[in-house]
Protein backbone atom coordinates (compact mmCIF):
# COMPACT_ATOMS: atom_id res chain seq x y z
CA UNK A 1 0.00 0.00 0.00
CA UNK A 2 2.60 2.21 0.89
CA UNK A 3 4.41 1.85 -2.72
CA UNK A 4 1.23 2.35 -4.69
CA UNK A 5 0.62 5.28 -2.67
CA UNK A 6 4.24 6.72 -3.21
CA UNK A 7 4.08 7.51 0.86
CA UNK A 8 7.34 7.48 2.66
CA UNK A 9 6.57 4.53 5.87
CA UNK A 10 7.15 7.38 8.70
CA UNK A 11 4.41 9.47 7.26
CA UNK A 12 2.15 6.51 8.30
CA UNK A 13 0.79 5.86 11.63
CA UNK A 14 -1.18 2.93 12.86
CA UNK A 15 -2.73 1.87 16.22
CA UNK A 16 -3.48 -0.30 17.85
CA UNK A 17 -5.60 -0.80 21.06
CA UNK A 18 -3.80 -1.78 23.96
CA UNK A 19 -6.38 -4.77 24.67
CA UNK A 20 -6.24 -6.32 21.30
CA UNK A 21 -2.19 -6.31 21.19
CA UNK A 22 -2.03 -8.26 24.24
CA UNK A 23 -4.34 -10.48 23.60
CA UNK A 24 -2.53 -11.67 20.38
CA UNK A 25 0.83 -12.81 21.10
CA UNK A 26 1.25 -12.79 17.15
CA UNK A 27 0.68 -9.34 16.78
CA UNK A 28 3.93 -8.51 18.80
CA UNK A 29 5.71 -9.85 16.14
CA UNK A 30 3.76 -8.08 13.10
CA UNK A 31 4.35 -4.74 15.12
CA UNK A 32 7.88 -5.53 14.60
CA UNK A 33 7.96 -6.14 11.27
CA UNK A 34 5.99 -2.61 10.37
CA UNK A 35 8.05 -0.99 12.34
CA UNK A 36 11.04 -2.31 10.64
CA UNK A 37 9.06 -0.66 7.72
CA UNK A 38 9.35 2.64 9.06
CA UNK A 39 5.50 2.98 10.28
CA UNK A 40 4.98 5.00 13.32
CA UNK A 41 3.48 2.61 15.52
CA UNK A 42 0.60 4.17 18.54
CA UNK A 43 -1.06 2.47 21.57
CA UNK A 44 -4.30 3.12 21.30
CA UNK A 45 -6.47 4.10 24.85
CA UNK A 46 -3.66 3.53 27.19
CA UNK A 47 -4.01 2.69 30.48
CA UNK A 48 -8.03 0.55 30.25
CA UNK A 49 -6.36 -2.67 29.09
CA UNK A 50 -4.20 -5.19 30.60
CA UNK A 51 -0.42 -3.48 29.70
CA UNK A 52 0.69 -1.76 32.65
CA UNK A 53 3.87 0.96 32.92
CA UNK A 54 6.13 -1.33 33.62
CA UNK A 55 5.42 -3.58 30.48
CA UNK A 56 5.58 -0.41 28.18
CA UNK A 57 9.31 -0.94 27.38
CA UNK A 58 8.12 -4.67 25.20
CA UNK A 59 6.00 -2.87 22.97
CA UNK A 60 8.01 -1.30 19.50
CA UNK A 61 5.66 1.46 19.83
CA UNK A 62 6.29 5.75 18.75
CA UNK A 63 3.17 7.09 20.31
CA UNK A 64 1.23 6.13 23.49
CA UNK A 65 -2.17 7.62 23.35
CA UNK A 66 -3.69 8.42 26.87
CA UNK A 67 -7.15 7.25 27.40
CA UNK A 68 -9.98 9.97 27.60
CA UNK A 69 -11.12 8.47 30.96
CA UNK A 70 -8.12 9.83 32.25
CA UNK A 71 -8.20 13.05 30.43
CA UNK A 72 -11.39 13.74 31.18
CA UNK A 73 -10.74 14.06 35.07
CA UNK A 74 -6.94 15.53 34.89
CA UNK A 75 -7.70 18.85 35.69
CA UNK A 76 -10.55 17.43 38.96
CA UNK A 77 -8.33 14.50 40.14
CA UNK A 78 -5.06 14.24 41.64
CA UNK A 79 -5.32 10.97 41.36
CA UNK A 80 -5.68 10.88 37.79
CA UNK A 81 -3.32 13.33 37.10
CA UNK A 82 -0.57 11.27 38.68
CA UNK A 83 -1.42 8.55 36.38
CA UNK A 84 -0.99 11.25 33.56
CA UNK A 85 2.25 12.58 34.67
CA UNK A 86 3.55 8.85 35.62
CA UNK A 87 2.79 7.50 31.74
CA UNK A 88 4.08 10.66 30.30
CA UNK A 89 7.14 9.94 32.42
CA UNK A 90 7.49 6.20 31.23
CA UNK A 91 6.95 6.81 27.73
CA UNK A 92 9.13 9.85 27.73
CA UNK A 93 11.86 7.20 29.13
CA UNK A 94 11.62 4.89 26.44
CA UNK A 95 11.83 7.78 23.66
CA UNK A 96 8.26 7.56 22.96
CA UNK A 97 5.74 10.44 22.58
CA UNK A 98 2.36 11.04 24.39
CA UNK A 99 -0.84 11.92 23.12
CA UNK A 100 -4.12 12.68 24.84
CA UNK A 101 -7.27 11.74 23.65
CA UNK A 102 -10.93 13.91 24.31
CA UNK A 103 -9.31 17.04 25.65
CA UNK A 104 -12.33 19.20 26.40
CA UNK A 105 -11.55 21.99 27.71
CA UNK A 106 -8.91 24.84 28.59
CA UNK A 107 -8.37 23.45 32.19
CA UNK A 108 -7.50 19.67 30.79
CA UNK A 109 -4.84 21.49 28.14
CA UNK A 110 -3.12 23.54 30.47
CA UNK A 111 -2.80 20.92 33.16
CA UNK A 112 -1.73 18.45 29.82
CA UNK A 113 0.72 20.83 28.87
CA UNK A 114 2.38 21.64 32.64
CA UNK A 115 2.54 17.72 32.80
CA UNK A 116 4.64 17.69 29.42
CA UNK A 117 1.66 15.49 27.51
CA UNK A 118 3.48 16.18 23.81
CA UNK A 119 -0.04 16.70 22.15
CA UNK A 120 -3.97 16.69 22.65
CA UNK A 121 -6.76 16.08 20.42
CA UNK A 122 -10.61 16.41 21.19
CA UNK A 123 -13.16 18.74 20.42
CA UNK A 124 -11.36 21.64 22.09
CA UNK A 125 -9.86 21.62 18.95
CA UNK A 126 -12.45 20.03 16.28
CA UNK A 127 -14.73 17.71 16.02
CA UNK A 128 -14.45 14.47 13.85
CA UNK A 129 -14.00 15.90 10.55
CA UNK A 130 -14.60 13.89 6.85
CA UNK A 131 -11.42 14.35 4.37
CA UNK A 132 -12.49 17.37 2.48
CA UNK A 133 -14.21 19.28 5.90
CA UNK A 134 -10.64 18.20 7.66
CA UNK A 135 -8.34 19.69 5.01
CA UNK A 136 -10.24 22.77 5.11
CA UNK A 137 -9.93 22.98 8.72
CA UNK A 138 -6.46 22.54 8.60
CA UNK A 139 -5.87 25.26 5.67
CA UNK A 140 -8.11 27.61 7.65
CA UNK A 141 -5.02 26.44 10.65
CA UNK A 142 -2.23 27.27 8.64
CA UNK A 143 -0.92 30.32 8.86
CA UNK A 144 -0.53 29.52 12.83
CA UNK A 145 -1.99 26.45 13.30
CA UNK A 146 -1.44 27.02 17.22
CA UNK A 147 -0.38 30.18 19.41
CA UNK A 148 2.02 29.62 22.24
CA UNK A 149 1.11 31.56 25.20
CA UNK A 150 3.88 31.16 27.69
CA UNK A 151 4.01 27.12 28.06
CA UNK A 152 0.58 26.86 27.12
CA UNK A 153 -0.69 26.02 23.45
CA UNK A 154 -3.97 27.39 22.51
CA UNK A 155 -6.22 26.75 19.35
CA UNK A 156 -6.61 29.85 17.07
CA UNK A 157 -10.81 29.28 18.11
CA UNK A 158 -9.25 29.17 22.07
CA UNK A 159 -7.16 32.00 21.68
CA UNK A 160 -10.07 34.34 19.68
CA UNK A 161 -11.95 33.11 22.93
CA UNK A 162 -9.43 34.16 25.56
CA UNK A 163 -9.37 37.66 23.29
CA UNK A 164 -12.80 38.20 23.70
CA UNK A 165 -12.82 37.90 27.04
CA UNK A 166 -10.56 39.63 27.86
CA UNK A 167 -11.72 42.98 25.57
CA UNK A 168 -15.06 42.94 27.38
CA UNK A 169 -13.52 44.54 30.52
CA UNK A 170 -11.06 46.07 28.75
CA UNK A 171 -9.60 49.78 28.94
CA UNK A 172 -8.99 49.72 25.26
CA UNK A 173 -11.48 50.63 23.34
CA UNK A 174 -11.45 48.05 20.08
CA UNK A 175 -13.53 47.73 17.02
CA UNK A 176 -13.77 45.81 13.45
CA UNK A 177 -15.23 47.45 10.48
CA UNK A 178 -15.89 45.58 7.62
CA UNK A 179 -14.70 46.07 4.26
CA UNK A 180 -17.89 48.10 3.61
CA UNK A 181 -16.61 49.99 6.95
CA UNK A 182 -19.39 48.85 8.46
CA UNK A 183 -18.96 48.51 12.76
CA UNK A 184 -19.06 44.40 12.92
CA UNK A 185 -17.62 44.21 16.45
CA UNK A 186 -17.16 46.78 19.31
CA UNK A 187 -16.61 46.05 22.26
CA UNK A 188 -17.98 47.50 25.44
CA UNK A 189 -15.21 50.52 25.70
CA UNK A 190 -15.68 51.52 22.49
CA UNK A 191 -19.56 51.29 22.72
CA UNK A 192 -18.75 53.79 25.22
CA UNK A 193 -17.30 55.66 23.59
CA UNK A 194 -18.65 55.70 20.07
CA UNK A 195 -21.99 53.59 19.96
CA UNK A 196 -24.41 55.44 22.29
CA UNK A 197 -27.71 54.72 20.91
CA UNK A 198 -26.63 53.62 17.51
CA UNK A 199 -28.37 50.05 16.90
CA UNK A 200 -27.64 47.28 14.42
CA UNK A 201 -24.22 47.53 12.45
CA UNK A 202 -23.54 51.58 12.09
CA UNK A 203 -20.62 52.31 9.90
CA UNK A 204 -18.05 54.66 10.03
CA UNK A 205 -19.57 57.55 8.81
CA UNK A 206 -22.57 57.03 10.88
CA UNK A 207 -20.47 57.02 14.26
CA UNK A 208 -18.83 60.18 12.89
CA UNK A 209 -22.11 62.22 11.95
CA UNK A 210 -24.33 60.77 15.08
CA UNK A 211 -20.77 62.07 17.32
CA UNK A 212 -20.99 65.39 15.41
CA UNK A 213 -25.18 66.03 15.87
CA UNK A 214 -25.11 65.02 19.90
CA UNK A 215 -21.50 66.57 20.93
CA UNK A 216 -20.42 63.10 22.07
CA UNK A 217 -18.04 60.77 22.17
CA UNK A 218 -15.02 62.04 19.23
CA UNK A 219 -15.24 65.74 19.65
CA UNK A 220 -15.86 67.51 15.82
CA UNK A 221 -15.54 71.18 15.95
CA UNK A 222 -16.82 71.73 12.43
CA UNK A 223 -20.12 74.04 11.18
CA UNK A 224 -19.69 71.47 7.67
CA UNK A 225 -19.55 67.86 8.32
CA UNK A 226 -19.57 66.83 4.87
CA UNK A 227 -16.58 69.11 4.05
CA UNK A 228 -14.81 67.23 7.86
CA UNK A 229 -15.76 64.01 6.44
CA UNK A 230 -14.61 64.71 2.59
CA UNK A 231 -11.54 66.01 4.45
CA UNK A 232 -11.00 62.95 6.75
CA UNK A 233 -11.75 60.61 4.04
CA UNK A 234 -8.58 61.67 2.03
CA UNK A 235 -6.11 59.65 5.30
CA UNK A 236 -8.88 57.01 6.31
CA UNK A 237 -8.17 53.86 4.84
CA UNK A 238 -5.47 55.51 2.74
CA UNK A 239 -2.03 53.22 4.58
CA UNK A 240 -2.35 50.22 6.12
CA UNK A 241 -1.20 51.66 9.49
CA UNK A 242 -2.64 54.88 11.09
CA UNK A 243 -2.39 56.10 14.01
CA UNK A 244 -3.26 59.43 15.39
CA UNK A 245 -4.89 61.57 18.52
CA UNK A 246 -8.46 62.17 18.56
CA UNK A 247 -9.62 64.55 21.66
CA UNK A 248 -13.41 63.52 23.04
CA UNK A 249 -16.32 65.96 24.00
CA UNK A 250 -15.35 65.02 27.49
CA UNK A 251 -12.06 66.30 27.33
CA UNK A 252 -10.34 62.96 27.14
CA UNK A 253 -7.53 62.04 24.58
CA UNK A 254 -7.77 58.86 22.25
CA UNK A 255 -4.85 57.81 20.81
CA UNK A 256 -6.26 55.88 17.89
CA UNK A 257 -4.75 52.89 15.95
CA UNK A 258 -6.61 51.92 12.93
CA UNK A 259 -4.58 49.04 10.84
CA UNK A 260 -6.90 48.13 7.20
CA UNK A 261 -5.79 44.75 6.10
CA UNK A 262 -5.32 44.20 2.08
CA UNK A 263 -8.70 42.87 2.23
CA UNK A 264 -10.26 45.55 3.78
CA UNK A 265 -11.12 44.47 7.24
CA UNK A 266 -10.01 47.49 9.58
CA UNK A 267 -9.32 46.98 13.20
CA UNK A 268 -9.33 50.32 15.13
CA UNK A 269 -7.64 50.11 18.52
CA UNK A 270 -7.72 53.45 21.12
CA UNK A 271 -6.00 53.88 24.11
CA UNK A 272 -7.05 56.47 26.54
CA UNK A 273 -3.75 59.12 26.61
CA UNK A 274 -5.37 61.86 28.74
CA UNK A 275 -2.75 61.72 31.27
CA UNK A 276 0.22 61.62 29.31
CA UNK A 277 -1.18 64.62 27.48
CA UNK A 278 -1.74 66.78 31.10
CA UNK A 279 1.60 65.34 31.53
CA UNK A 280 2.69 66.86 28.18
CA UNK A 281 0.92 69.74 28.68
CA UNK A 282 2.96 70.02 31.94
CA UNK A 283 6.13 69.63 30.16
CA UNK A 284 5.53 71.96 27.99
CA UNK A 285 4.92 74.51 30.18
CA UNK A 286 8.04 74.01 32.16
CA UNK A 287 10.06 74.24 29.10
CA UNK A 288 8.36 77.24 28.10
CA UNK A 289 9.11 78.83 32.11
CA UNK A 290 12.67 77.38 31.78
CA UNK A 291 13.28 79.34 28.80
CA UNK A 292 11.80 82.43 29.89
CA UNK A 293 14.02 82.32 32.45
CA UNK A 294 17.03 81.48 30.56
CA UNK A 295 16.91 84.87 28.77
CA UNK A 296 15.07 87.31 31.81
CA UNK A 297 16.80 88.56 34.96
CA UNK A 298 14.64 87.51 37.87
CA UNK A 299 14.67 90.71 40.04
CA UNK A 300 13.50 93.23 37.61
CA UNK A 301 12.09 90.58 34.71
CA UNK A 302 13.82 92.16 32.38
CA UNK A 303 16.07 90.71 29.62
CA UNK A 304 19.01 89.31 31.30
CA UNK A 305 22.99 90.22 29.84
CA UNK A 306 23.11 87.28 27.43
CA UNK A 307 19.78 88.23 26.01
CA UNK A 308 20.04 91.94 25.89
CA UNK A 309 23.26 91.29 23.75
CA UNK A 310 21.58 88.84 21.65
CA UNK A 311 18.54 91.42 21.14
CA UNK A 312 21.22 93.98 20.19
CA UNK A 313 23.16 92.15 17.79
CA UNK A 314 19.55 91.40 15.44
CA UNK A 315 18.39 94.65 16.14
CA UNK A 316 22.31 96.03 14.95
CA UNK A 317 21.54 93.80 11.78
CA UNK A 318 18.63 94.95 11.26
CA UNK A 319 19.39 98.39 11.17
CA UNK A 320 21.93 98.11 8.92
CA UNK A 321 19.63 96.27 6.56
CA UNK A 322 17.03 98.78 6.79
CA UNK A 323 19.20 101.59 6.62
CA UNK A 324 17.80 102.95 10.06
CA UNK A 325 19.86 105.17 12.86
CA UNK A 326 20.51 103.11 16.22
CA UNK A 327 21.51 104.21 19.23
CA UNK A 328 22.58 102.35 22.83
CA UNK A 329 22.68 103.95 26.26
CA UNK A 330 24.65 102.31 29.10
CA UNK A 331 23.27 103.13 32.30
CA UNK A 332 24.57 103.03 35.50
CA UNK A 333 22.48 104.24 39.09
CA UNK A 334 23.78 106.76 40.86
CA UNK A 335 25.62 106.46 44.33
CA UNK A 336 23.32 103.02 44.73
CA UNK A 337 25.83 101.57 46.98
CA UNK A 338 24.81 104.37 49.52
CA UNK A 339 21.27 102.73 48.96
CA UNK A 340 22.22 99.63 50.31
CA UNK A 341 24.40 100.80 53.08
CA UNK A 342 21.47 103.24 54.42
CA UNK A 343 18.76 101.18 53.77
CA UNK A 344 19.78 98.04 53.47
CA UNK A 345 20.14 95.52 50.85
CA UNK A 346 16.10 94.04 50.29
CA UNK A 347 15.48 98.09 50.06
CA UNK A 348 18.32 98.17 47.37
CA UNK A 349 16.38 95.18 45.25
CA UNK A 350 12.97 96.98 45.92
CA UNK A 351 14.81 100.22 43.71
CA UNK A 352 16.28 98.34 41.33
CA UNK A 353 12.83 96.80 40.51
CA UNK A 354 10.89 99.92 40.89
CA UNK A 355 13.51 101.91 38.68
CA UNK A 356 13.32 99.49 35.94
CA UNK A 357 9.30 100.07 36.38
CA UNK A 358 9.87 103.76 35.98
CA UNK A 359 11.76 104.01 33.17
CA UNK A 360 10.37 100.94 31.49
CA UNK A 361 6.76 103.31 31.63
CA UNK A 362 9.10 106.01 29.28
CA UNK A 363 10.15 103.79 26.99
CA UNK A 364 8.58 103.31 23.37
CA UNK A 365 7.35 99.53 22.22
CA UNK A 366 10.40 98.65 20.47
CA UNK A 367 13.12 99.90 22.67
CA UNK A 368 15.06 97.02 24.27
CA UNK A 369 16.14 97.68 28.36
CA UNK A 370 18.08 94.61 30.10
CA UNK A 371 20.06 94.20 32.98
CA UNK A 372 23.66 93.70 32.26
CA UNK A 373 25.33 93.76 35.60
CA UNK A 374 24.36 94.86 39.28
CA UNK A 375 23.01 98.42 39.19
CA UNK A 376 23.58 98.54 35.45
CA UNK A 377 21.34 98.41 32.10
CA UNK A 378 22.13 98.77 28.12
CA UNK A 379 19.07 100.65 26.48
CA UNK A 380 18.84 99.76 22.51
CA UNK A 381 16.84 102.44 20.96
CA UNK A 382 15.55 100.95 17.54
CA UNK A 383 15.60 104.23 14.61
CA UNK A 384 16.56 106.57 17.04
CA UNK A 385 19.68 108.88 16.61
CA UNK A 386 21.48 110.61 18.95
CA UNK A 387 18.60 114.01 19.70
CA UNK A 388 15.76 110.99 20.25
CA UNK A 389 18.08 109.10 22.71
CA UNK A 390 18.48 111.98 24.63
CA UNK A 391 15.05 112.96 25.23
CA UNK A 392 13.97 109.47 25.92
CA UNK A 393 16.67 109.77 29.07
CA UNK A 394 15.49 113.14 29.42
CA UNK A 395 11.87 111.65 29.76
CA UNK A 396 13.46 108.98 31.93
CA UNK A 397 14.70 110.96 34.44
CA UNK A 398 12.02 112.98 34.56
CA UNK A 399 9.88 109.75 35.52
CA UNK A 400 12.06 109.07 37.93
CA UNK A 401 11.47 112.72 39.81
CA UNK A 402 7.87 113.06 39.88
CA UNK A 403 7.42 110.56 42.44
CA UNK A 404 9.11 108.95 45.16
CA UNK A 405 10.88 106.02 43.95
CA UNK A 406 9.32 103.29 46.73
CA UNK A 407 6.77 104.79 48.90
CA UNK A 408 8.59 103.33 52.09
CA UNK A 409 11.17 106.30 51.76
CA UNK A 410 9.65 108.94 50.50
CA UNK A 411 12.89 111.00 50.57
CA UNK A 412 14.74 108.33 48.90
CA UNK A 413 16.14 110.21 45.17
CA UNK A 414 17.34 108.07 42.80
CA UNK A 415 19.49 109.22 39.77
CA UNK A 416 21.91 107.85 37.16
CA UNK A 417 24.39 108.43 34.59
CA UNK A 418 24.46 107.12 31.03
CA UNK A 419 26.93 106.81 28.37
CA UNK A 420 25.36 107.11 24.27
CA UNK A 421 26.33 106.45 21.08
CA UNK A 422 25.11 105.82 17.59
CA UNK A 423 25.82 102.47 15.65
CA UNK A 424 28.08 102.83 12.95
CA UNK A 425 28.12 99.91 9.85
CA UNK A 426 31.43 98.37 11.31
CA UNK A 427 30.45 97.96 15.10
CA UNK A 428 30.24 94.90 16.27
CA UNK A 429 28.06 94.91 19.51
CA UNK A 430 31.01 95.10 21.82
CA UNK A 431 32.34 98.07 20.26
CA UNK A 432 29.15 99.85 20.31
CA UNK A 433 28.33 98.62 23.92
CA UNK A 434 32.48 99.51 25.15
CA UNK A 435 32.21 102.85 23.49
CA UNK A 436 28.81 103.94 25.26
CA UNK A 437 30.68 102.42 28.82
CA UNK A 438 32.98 105.30 27.70
CA UNK A 439 30.36 107.38 27.73
CA UNK A 440 29.08 106.77 31.12
CA UNK A 441 32.27 106.84 32.81
CA UNK A 442 32.96 111.08 31.21
CA UNK A 443 29.25 110.97 33.26
CA UNK A 444 30.51 109.81 36.32
CA UNK A 445 33.14 111.92 36.02
CA UNK A 446 31.20 114.72 35.40
CA UNK A 447 29.09 114.98 38.60
CA UNK A 448 26.80 112.17 37.87
CA UNK A 449 22.96 112.43 36.89
CA UNK A 450 23.29 113.14 33.61
CA UNK A 451 24.19 111.78 30.02
CA UNK A 452 27.94 111.65 27.63
CA UNK A 453 27.51 111.01 24.41
CA UNK A 454 30.51 109.43 22.02
CA UNK A 455 30.70 110.02 18.58
CA UNK A 456 30.78 107.18 16.48
CA UNK A 457 34.09 106.58 14.99
CA UNK A 458 34.51 107.85 11.06
CA UNK A 459 33.62 104.80 9.63
CA UNK A 460 36.04 104.05 7.10
CA UNK A 461 38.78 104.48 10.15
CA UNK A 462 36.74 102.36 12.51
CA UNK A 463 36.22 99.66 9.63
CA UNK A 464 40.37 99.80 8.88
CA UNK A 465 40.47 99.70 12.81
CA UNK A 466 38.75 96.48 13.04
CA UNK A 467 40.23 94.84 10.06
CA UNK A 468 43.45 95.43 11.85
CA UNK A 469 42.48 93.68 14.96
CA UNK A 470 42.30 96.56 17.29
CA UNK A 471 39.55 94.96 20.15
CA UNK A 472 37.86 97.80 20.91
CA UNK A 473 36.18 97.20 17.51
CA UNK A 474 35.82 94.04 17.40
CA UNK A 475 39.08 92.85 15.61
CA UNK A 476 38.48 90.63 12.85
CA UNK A 477 42.16 90.22 11.46
CA UNK A 478 45.46 89.95 13.22
CA UNK A 479 47.66 92.11 12.14
CA UNK A 480 50.48 90.28 9.36
P1 LIG B 1 28.39 105.10 41.27
O1 LIG B 1 27.54 106.28 41.26
O2 LIG B 1 29.82 105.40 41.09
O3 LIG B 1 27.93 104.09 40.27
O4 LIG B 1 28.28 104.49 42.71
P2 LIG B 1 27.59 103.14 43.10
O5 LIG B 1 27.50 103.06 44.56
O6 LIG B 1 26.28 103.01 42.38
O7 LIG B 1 28.57 102.10 42.47
P3 LIG B 1 29.37 100.93 43.10
O8 LIG B 1 29.89 100.16 41.92
O9 LIG B 1 30.35 101.45 44.08
O10 LIG B 1 28.32 100.07 43.86
C1 LIG B 1 27.29 99.38 43.20
C2 LIG B 1 26.43 98.75 44.25
O11 LIG B 1 25.31 98.08 43.70
C3 LIG B 1 27.20 97.72 45.05
C4 LIG B 1 26.32 96.54 45.09
O12 LIG B 1 26.19 96.04 46.37
C5 LIG B 1 25.00 97.02 44.57
N1 LIG B 1 24.27 96.00 43.91
C6 LIG B 1 24.64 95.34 42.80
N2 LIG B 1 23.70 94.44 42.48
C7 LIG B 1 22.71 94.51 43.41
C8 LIG B 1 21.47 93.85 43.63
O13 LIG B 1 21.04 92.96 42.87
N3 LIG B 1 20.72 94.20 44.70
C9 LIG B 1 21.15 95.18 45.55
N4 LIG B 1 20.38 95.47 46.58
N5 LIG B 1 22.30 95.81 45.37
C10 LIG B 1 23.08 95.49 44.32
MG1 LIG C 1 26.41 102.83 40.27
MG1 LIG D 1 27.96 99.93 38.55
Amino acid sequence: VLKDCDMPAGCLQLEITESLAAENPLIRGRLHELKALGVMLALDDFGTGYSSLSSLHQWPVDVIKIDRSFVSQVASSAHHRVLVEATVRVARSLGMRTVAEGVETAEQAAVLVALQCDKGQGYLYARPLGAQAATQWLAAQAPAPALQLGTAVLSRAEAGERLLQHLDPSSLAVALFDPEERLVYANPSFRQLHWRGLDGTPNWEDIMRTAHRRREGVSIETADINGWIAGVRKRYRQTPRRVFESNLCDGRWMRVCEETAPDGWQLSVSTDVTLLKVNEAELRQARDTALVASITDPLTGLPNRRHVFARLQALMAEAIELRLPLTVAVIDLDKFKLINDQHGHAMGDSVLLAFTQCVGGALRPRDVLGRIGGEEFLLVLMNTGRAGAERVLGEARAALRRQAIVPQVPALQLDFSAGVTVACAADTSDALWQRADRGLYAAKAAGRGCDTFVEAPDEAAALMDRLRGNPEHGGLLHPL
